[in-house]
């Protein structure tokens, strides 16, 4: 099977990014004109660019195109979605997985679009806990369902790397509306999450 490489960025901005990261290498004390260097503002400016192609993108508009009429109303989970963002306070990764649930009102949309819908919010400068919420406002916002939930484990190299260098900690977050907010349907979901069996 053929892959197909996808670049994503545009000609107008690069010269410009290109430039500041550049001068920024300068800065931290390296010579961007030595081999290794020479190409490195370029490629960082395109990866950055391929890592911000969020704000381009309508998680709303993603899930209404695979939206469907659908009378099932048992809960819908599909967990271990990978994960990489963002953290906007130092532009350094944070990843991991996310695991989402709803329980349907009439339409469902295709499993794939909420993976697709966690990228599109992850592909920015973000903090977990909007993703969390963003994730969890489109899909209420799209399907009309009885319950949402949205729980992210993610590692942050701001935290791994720098700082308190805490190697091993990992951050939770969690989001629940409507069905889940209630202790019996939010434990079944805490326990589909961590049980082993895909
Ligand atoms: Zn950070």
């Amino acid at each position: 099977m053929a892959f197909k490489k996808i670049e994503q960025y545009d000609e107008k901005i690069m010269p410009g990014l290109i430039h500041h990261y550049s001068e920024s290498l300068k800065l931290l004390g390296e010579d961007p004109e030595r081999e290794g260097l020479v190409k490195t503002p370029e490629r960082v400016a395109k990866a950055m660019q391929y890592m911000m192609q969020g704000y381009d993108q309508d998680a709303r508009a993603i899930l209404n195109s695979a939206k469907f009429k659908e009378s099932v109303s048992e809960m819908i989970l599909v967990k271990d979605i990978e994960l990489y963002s963002m953290c906007e306070h130092h532009m350094l990764p944070f990843f991991g997985k996310a695991h989402i649930a709803y329980i349907p009102n009439g339409y469902i949309t295709g499993l794939s679009k909420l993976a697709r819908v966690v990228d599109v919010y992850a592909r920015r400068l973000q903090v977990q806990e909007r993703l969390t919420t963003q994730i969890l406002d489109a899909i209420k916002e799209t399907l009309n369902p009885l319950g949402v939930a949205v729980v992210i484990e993610a590692k942050h190299l701001c935290m791994m790397m720098r700082g308190v260098q805490k190697q091993n900690s990992v951050t939770t977050t969690s989001a629940f509306w409507g069905e889940f907010e209630k202790n019996e349907t939010r434990s079944e979901f805490t326990k589909l999450i961590t049980s082993r069996l895909h």
